[in-house]
């Protein structure tokens, strides 16, 4: 999960266990979010008929319309007329040594700020995954199923939250593939990447059972004056985890 703006942060989050959650269903609750309906995002997300959720297969687009179903939903405007930023990239063999032109779109919009409308934090997460390989689905249900219903959810809360600055949401298609859909993102922003401050990735937030939240990235955050990330969780925190292991 590696992509750059003038300032990034990426972030693996793992939280709660949503594999746990799952077994203990009706145990699920939180004051924050809605959790039952994080769960069914995730579970819906994962299910077979999404049949893992490829670039550029059938899969991939029934959970791009389900994503965007969910942006609406959470109150998530688009930039513009359409969600959808599409993008090609070319990746793979094709016939005769050729490689194929392949077709990821990602899904983009925005929460406004109230007092600083113009600048963005960012907030992501890849919805595809690698598909179905050796007729067994692969369902992705931690990657990355689960921060891509996060994103829904954080949504929500900051619809009737407002938030100071504005938030862009982002679901990136290929990633997979080679972060195709985050560098397509950067290489044609849909506001002044100048404006984004700050990027806050989700991928693989449903595995520790130990409710470990893992930082990372920190290492490419440079911010000017003073600064300060204030993270006071209920939970036990990691900052800068690929730095210890080091
Ligand atoms: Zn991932």
């Amino acid at each position: 999960m590696r992509y750059t703006f003038r300032i990034a942060l990426v972030a693996t989050v793992i939280l709660a266990g949503a594999s746990a959650a799952a077994r203990r269903q009706t145990d699920v609750h939180s004051t924050i979010i809605d959790a039952p309906q994080l769960l069914r995002d995730l579970q819906t997300l994962s299910a077979d008929d999404m049949q893992g959720r490829q670039v550029d297969t059938e899969g991939g687009a029934k959970a791009r319309a389900f994503v965007i179903e969910r942006f609406k939903a959470s109150g998530i405007k688009p930039f513009g007329e359409s969600y959808e930023q599409p993008f090609t990239f070319t990746a793979g063999r094709g016939a005769a040594g050729t490689t194929p032109e392949r077709h990821g779109v990602n899904v983009v919009g925005y929460i406004e700020g109230s007092r600083q409308p113009t600048r963005y934090i960012v907030i992501s997460a890849h919805y595809d995954h690698i598909g179905v390989r050796n007729n067994v689905v692969n369902n992705g249900a931690d990657d990355n199923a689960s921060g891509t219903a996060a994103l829904f959810a954080v949504a929500k809360y900051f619809s009737t939250h407002k938030p100071a600055n504005s938030l862009l949401f982002a679901a990136f298609d290929g990633e997979e593939s080679g972060l195709r859909g985050s560098r397509a993102f950067v290489a044609k922003p849909v506001v002044d990447a100048a404006s984004m401050v700050i990027d806050l990735n989700m991928d693989m937030i449903g595995r520790d059972p130990n409710n470990l939240l893992y930082v990372v990235g920190l290492i490419t955050l440079v911010l000017s004056g003073p600064s300060r990330l204030s993270l006071d969780y209920w939970i036990k925190r990691r900052i800068n985890h690929e730095i210890e292991k080091s």
